[in-house]
């Protein structure tokens, strides 16, 4: 089952979406697209549970 996470549902001002075929492959996904697109944003742990939690099964 693919997994899908998009920005707005942990709160950022952006529409960017992405999936994956697991959890992990959409985490990675999210760290190249936070490096790119938000920079000022800190990938903290406590933000990364956030992430990990709204991650939907598509
Ligand atoms: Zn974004």
């Amino acid at each position: 089952m693919a997994k899908t996470y998009t920005c707005l549902d942990v709160g950022v001002d952006c529409t960017w979406s992405t999936s994956g075929e697991t959890e992990d492959e959409v985490v990675t996904n999210i760290g190249e697209h936070a490096a790119e697109v938000h920079p000022d944003v800190e990938l903290t742990p406590e933000l990364m549970a956030a992430v990990r939690g709204v991650i939907k099964d598509a």
